[in-house]
């Protein structure tokens, strides 16, 4: 009787429980009430400052990887970013006269700065303008061109694509397009446009850099004389430093803390961060000393004043905007960061894709291109498969801000895994090309780069806090549908109303995880074989997209089971708030590279570029939710998780070896993959140039393999036994001279020793080469 009884007791509380969620009224009597008033007490106060970059932004594709059941339909209907036909020609004559006018080694070594008619050219053709709207003489490029632009400067040099990149990114020219006065948009804009003016923004001070929000920067709101007249103003005191164009801007955004004691503009003592114009020769500035960052030789350097006065008129937006800086920085951020280093990262991997992969096939060692050797192999797989997925999501990205929207999350997460691949892309380009990345000099193209990578980690959000405390701790609030209405009910002054809200969010949570986690669990019981995909896609490319829906569900799951066990604290667990990001982001990266497959019209010679840069973020998302489920604090709550997201263990092992060999292939010769891969290099066919003295090699190179096979097979017959001149270098005269290969078959081959021997070479200097005068060595090394 008892076992009949208990289940049956059982179903029946059940039943009642849910009928008693059904009733709203008395299920929120009974339960929300405790739960809110808990919920309340535990909700971590929030600064205006945290409020402002947490709601900044909009929600774009990351809001469907967030809820666990993507629309497919969705991400293919995004239009695919295209350029106009006057966006096409400043690309193809414009950027390729800028790159023209630029030698990477004269400017990182010898000039140390942008040549003069690269500057004069840059701003003269408004290269410095290309955000700013016609009417005011600016290009008004599509945030793709513009992404197009410093893509393909940085293939060329750094100095010369930050110079371009900053003052098109968050900084005067954009806060005023979005906040300026009518007066200040028509004063500055077309001076801005023109390069007449040279903006930089300074945010940034020795003692708050990622928590820029702690400036000790501060203005206190008083009366004083400007251009000779008394005049209600500021006096403002800033240390600032890292201020990219500063040594050389003529105007700089300044952010500090606006206090009125005295109450002369309001009641308000403490009115916030202030975002003022400050022109660089208003008394009392101080600007002109300049950093090295890392060889880089873009501009960039302190900027101080002390009690400097400046007039209300100088705050963006005149004194309306007082107190408003954070809020208006916050806004402006994700356009920028979704653009800037996205591009110039991708323009990198693909100069170091191109030059890289054609040299390990020009470089021989053991009687063989280098790029053959399955070692090496696996770095140029890296470098290819990233520099294609790099590409899709800085494209994709930028599409984004192009459909109007200010991807927050999206951005941080472009940013930071684009730079990261960058270093990958580059660290294994070093690798490979060996002790020629190692000597700078005119003839090395990579060295630069290298020295690069560390800036693009550091500035717009430094990488580890955007990883740590941005993807996920603002993802999460963003793009998940219910906590942030639960936590704007639950800080409701009318507590009444916050209470009916918050019950409404609350439910629609538990619904939502519930399904999510029922999802998960059946998509990972049956290997998510029969989810269907709600739009065409690419045959060869299906599997990833039910993958993903499973992953989407499961982390959808992770996610608010994070939540709820860790509540308020998530923000502190940074390493799994981080390990939780990676999974959101690795799953934006795999929607971009399927977009990306579709939006190229499935080139199945592409193909390989694609599965193995997304079977690599496959398993990569997949080693994240280890991590979080291996340090989940709760254990049993992780067994539970774990068996539910993955019932019958780990689908993903590592990207297959032969996808890898064919990706390796992609780079090593001349091909539509190369060229698409690579679409944005700046390519001078000339043998002073190493990148395009590459390319030249590489063609000569292929040109000459059946020959230098005949020449190894007379070699291995014992042709040239005996004879000293048989080696690496001479071998193509002795094979010409026994009449192994004819006069033509000859010419081939000394056309190829002649490139090869360039592409290899490295610079050397008289050995007191940029020695100190001071420490200049005697005439004779003997008498020293
Ligand atoms: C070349 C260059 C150009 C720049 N250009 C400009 C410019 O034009 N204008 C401007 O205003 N600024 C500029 N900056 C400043 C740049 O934005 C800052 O360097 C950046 O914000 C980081 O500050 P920091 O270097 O002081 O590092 P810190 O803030 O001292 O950070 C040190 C480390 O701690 C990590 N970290 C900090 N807080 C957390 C956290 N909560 N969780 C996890 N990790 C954390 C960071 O990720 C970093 O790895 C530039 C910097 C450089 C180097």
């Amino acid at each position: 009787m008892f076992d009949n009884t208990i289940p049956l007791l059982g179903v029946l509380a059940l039943v009642a429980l849910a009928g008693l969620l059904t009733l709203r009224p008395l299920r929120r009597a009974v339960l929300t009430r405790s739960i809110f008033s808990a919920y309340r007490k535990v909700l971590p106060q929030m600064s205006d400052t945290e409020r402002d970059a947490l709601e900044a932004g909009t929600v774009w594709w990351e809001g469907e990887l967030f809820q666990g059941k993507p629309d497919w339909r969705k991400l293919h209907a995004y239009p695919v970013p295209t350029l106009t036909a006057e966006e096409q020609s400043f690309l193809d004559k414009e950027c390729e006269e800028a790159c023209r006018l630029v030698d990477d080694w004269k400017v990182t070594h010898e000039l140390y700065d942008l040549p003069h008619e690269a500057w004069r050219y840059i701003k003269d053709k408004g290269f410095l303008g290309m955000i700013i709207p016609k009417k005011y003489g600016g290009l008004e490029f599509s945030a793709y061109a513009h992404s197009q632009v410093v893509t393909k400067l940085s293939t060329r040099s750094s100095a010369l694509s930050v110079s371009v990149m900053v003052p098109n990114s968050l900084g005067p020219a954009e806060l005023l397009l979005h906040y300026g006065t009518e007066e200040q948009k028509n004063h500055y804009l077309p001076r801005l446009a023109k390069g007449i003016e040279v903006p930089a923004f300074a945010l940034t001070s020795p003692w708050a850099g990622s928590d820029a929000a702690s400036i000790p920067d501060s203005g206190v709101v008083c009366k004083g004389i400007y251009q000779g007249k008394e005049v209600l103003g500021m006096r403002v005191s800033w240390d600032k430093r890292y201020i990219t164009l500063a040594p050389v801007c003529t105007v700089f955004g300044l952010a500090f803390h606006l206090y009125d004691p005295d109450g002369l503009l309001g009641d308000k003592k403490h009115i916030g961060i202030t975002c003022a114009l400050v022109p660089y020769d208003h008394p009392g500035v101080d600007t002109g000393r300049r950093h090295f960052p890392l060889n880089a030789m873009f501009m960039n350097g302190p900027t101080r004043g002390k009690e400097v006065f400046m007039p209300l008129d100088f705050i963006i937006g005149g004194p309306a905007m007082a107190g408003q800086g954070w809020r208006m920085l916050m806004e402006c951020l994700a356009a920028g960061r979704s653009i800037s280093l996205p591009s110039s990262n991708t323009g990198m991997a693909q100069m170091t894709a191109r030059a890289v992969g054609g040299y390990a096939r020009v470089r021989s060692q053991f009687k063989m291109a280098v790029g053959k050797f399955e070692g090496v192999e696996e770095a140029l797989t890296r470098i290819g498969a990233y520099t294609y997925m790099m590409d899709a999501v800085r494209k994709m990205t930028a599409g984004a801000v192009d459909l109007g929207e200010k991807p927050s999350v999206v951005s941080a997460i472009a940013k930071y895994h684009v730079t990261e691949r960058a270093r990958v892309v580059v660290n294994d380009g070093m690798d490979v090309i060996g002790g020629k990345g190692i000597c700078l000099g005119p003839s090395n193209f990579l060295g630069r780069a290298y020295q690069q990578i560390p800036v693009a980690i550091t500035v717009e959000g430094a990488n580890i806090l955007t990883r740590s405390l941005i993807i996920f701790g603002q993802g999460a609030i963003r793009c998940h549908p219910y906590l942030l209405p639960e936590m704007r009910a639950a800080q409701n002054p009318d507590v009444r109303q916050g209470l009916v809200d918050f019950d409404r969010a609350l439910f629609g949570h538990i619904g939502f995880t519930v399904k999510n986690g029922w999802r998960a669990f059946r998509q990972g019981l049956t290997g998510s074989h029969f989810v269907t995909v709600n739009t065409d896609v690419a045959p060869e490319m299906k599997r990833y997209y039910q993958q993903l829906t499973r992953f989407s569900a499961a982390f959808a799951f992770l996610s608010d089971v994070s939540l709820l066990v860790l509540g308020g604290s998530v923000k502190r667990r940074e390493k799994l708030s981080a390990r939780l990001g990676d999974i959101l982001a690795q799953m934006y990266l795999i929607s971009c590279t399927l977009k990306r497959y579709e939006a190229e019209g499935r080139k199945k010679e592409d193909a390989p570029l694609a599965h193995w840069a997304i079977w690599d973020a496959m398993y990569k998302a997949q080693q994240a939710f280890d991590g979080v489920i291996a340090n989940f604090p709760v254990r049993f709550i992780a067994a539970v998780v774990n068996r539910l997201i993955f019932p019958w263990g780990h689908p993903y092992v590592v990207p297959s070896d032969e996808v890898g060999h064919q990706v390796a292939k992609a780079l090593i010769a001349p091909s539509a993959t190369r060229d698409r891969l690579t679409a944005e290099c700046y390519l001078p066919l000339q043998e002073n140039e190493p990148v395009g003295a590459i390319e030249l090699a590489l063609k000569a190179t292929l040109e000459a393999e059946q020959i230098e096979a005949k020449i190894r097979a007379a070699e291995k017959d014992g042709r040239f036994d005996g004879n000293p001149q048989a080696n690496v270098r001479d071998i193509a005269i002795v094979a010409f001279e026994a009449g192994v290969i004819n006069a033509a078959e000859y010419e081939v081959m000394k056309r190829r020793n002649h490139l090869r021997d360039i592409v290899v070479r490295v610079d050397d200097f008289p050995f007191d080469y940029g020695v100190a005068t001071a420490n200049k060595p005697a005439d004779d090394r003997m008498a020293a």
